[in-house]
């Protein structure tokens, strides 16, 4: 009995490592496994050791590290936001911006049915992928054929098509690969963990489920849900690329509306000063026209290329030294399907020659890699997912880093174009992950990636008040690039 109770301990334990480092992205050869198993507190080190060559972890990664002292990890503290000090003057040494994708000038779409069918293509041969890479799965068709052991767990991988409540209140989710569609239900009460995973489930995303089949194998009962996610420990490029300098984010600031806060702005300008070296700007430059019913009432500039032009006055005016980008948002005149492209020439030639104008969304270097994305989609997914406000944006944002995915839910509040390429799938893990949109203040950490939500340069609009949206005004986040720790600054009084 008690030989059987060691022997049931030591499986568990080797599934457990197995599963650590399959979230991170890795296999485990045998002889590695036996060396971890003795000594579980490696793990952590062995993980931040691997680089993006190794696939399977070896005693080669192990060895060096039985040897080594473990280092603690030092996380920067959550700050609260405070008053502004002016900077100091210090060397300047700033890495160039390089833009490493945008949608402009690659726009392929014209909007026909063939084009849809391949967007969703690439979407879930994309997400597949990375899933692929963890899990090992089965088409769904070849399950329903085959005279499978029912009693035997099977991964599927999937698109998310449908999600319904039973009358008892389990979830039926119907999941469609290439193959076919198969129903799964997650019940209600067997797993309550399962279960809350299950309610964050979003309309065309695509995920994995483990489970076992009815005798009949045409349903799943659910153990397990797996997202295509970002490895928990990622190899430090920040370090090796040498990131440096501070970098400010804002977002939305709606010049030309009655309510933008050119107090705070001016505030803002004042302060920008030899200490920060990037200005990263994503979206609503300016409050535009139309956007909302009866905009015109709530607009101080009512023509749109005026109010590009008082903007560009703003912007203008920023030191000289501070790199700028800006990315186009809701509000701004670009196409409102997304993916977005930068600012037209006739908007651009505003502004200075030295900004760096990108789509929506877009990655770029700047030492460290930002993906910034408007955040439109955040309407989606806040008002999908049960307990998820605008009060706190960082929730929707860690759920597209966990799903690997800028606009999960197609349609809805978001147009999506339906280009050749899926460019909200999130490929490249990005040391920052900036949005705005929802004009509230939120930055947390998500694994090894800092999600900023930059707030508004606008105090709350009628049609806020209306819709019951509270903004956080006048706000920036410093970033430093090299550390990554960052400070929520108030310019508002
Ligand atoms: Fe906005
Ligand atoms: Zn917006």
């Amino acid at each position: 009995m008690l030989s059987q109770q060691r022997i049931y301990v030591l499986v568990m334990e080797t599934s457990e490592i197995i599963q650590i480092f399959a979230e991170s992205g890795f296999q485990v050869d045998p002889q590695a496994l036996d060396m971890i198993k003795g000594k579980p507190e490696l793990i952590q080190n062995v993980l931040k050791s691997l680089d993006g060559s190794v696939m399977v972890v070896g005693i080669e990664h192990i060895k060096p590290l039985t040897e080594s002292t473990s280092k603690a990890m030092i996380l920067p503290e959550m700050h609260h936001a405070e008053e502004p000090q002016k900077p100091v003057l210090r060397d300047k040494i700033q890495s160039p911006v390089t833009v490493l994708k945008d949608i402009t000038n690659q726009s392929t779409c014209i909007g026909e049915y063939t084009e849809f069918v391949r967007y969703f293509k690439d979407r879930y041969d994309s997400l597949a992928e990375m899933l692929r890479k963890r899990i090992s799965s089965r088409p769904i068709e070849s399950i329903k054929k085959r005279n499978l052991d029912t009693r035997e767990p099977l991964s599927i991988i999937g698109m998310v098509l449908d999600i319904r409540a039973t009358a008892n209140g389990h979830k039926l989710i119907e999941i469609e690969d290439k193959t076919g569609t198969m129903p799964v239900l997650i019940h209600k009460e067997r797993d309550k963990e399962l279960f809350d995973a299950a309610k964050k489930i979003l309309l065309d995303e695509v995920i994995a489920i483990t489970g076992t089949l009815s005798p009949e194998g045409n349903l799943m009962f659910a153990n397990k849900i797996t997202l295509p996610d970002i490895p928990n420990v990622q190899k430090n490029t920040l370090n090796e690329r040498k990131a440096k300098g501070k970098a400010v984010f804002i977002s939305d600031i709606h010049v030309g509306s009655k309510t933008f806060l050119e107090d705070s702005w001016l505030r803002f300008s004042d302060w920008l000063g030899d200490e920060v070296d990037y200005l990263v700007i994503a979206g609503d430059v300016v409050d535009g026209i139309g956007v909302f019913p009866n905009q015109d009432k709530e607009l101080a500039i009512s023509d749109i290329y005026e109010q590009y032009e008082k903007a560009a006055e703003y912007i203008n005016a920023l030191p000289k030294h501070i790199k700028i980008i800006i990315s186009p948002g809701n509000h701004d005149a670009v196409r409102q399907a997304e993916p977005q492209p930068r600012f037209p020439e006739k908007i651009t030639r505003m502004f200075r020659s030295d900004i760096t104008f990108v789509g929506n969304p877009a990655t770029v270097d700047i030492g460290a890699r930002v993906l910034i994305y408007h955040g439109r989609s955040m309407d989606n997914i806040i008002t999908s997912i049960p307990g998820y406000s605008y009060a706190d944006p960082v929730k929707p944002m860690v759920e597209m880093l966990k799903l690997r995915h800028l606009s999960p839910i197609y349609g809805g509040r978001v147009s999506i174009a339906p280009e050749q390429k899926d460019h909200f799938v999130i490929d490249d893990i990005p040391d920052i992950l900036h949005c705005g949109h929802v004009h509230t203040v939120g930055v947390s950490r998500y694994r090894d990636v800092l999600t900023i939500n930059s707030g508004a340069w606008q105090s709350q609009t009628e049609y806020q008040k209306r819709m019951n949206l509270t903004p956080d005004p006048a706000k920036a986040t410093l970033v430093d690039l090299a550390s990554m720790e960052y400070r929520v600054l108030d310019f508002s009084c």
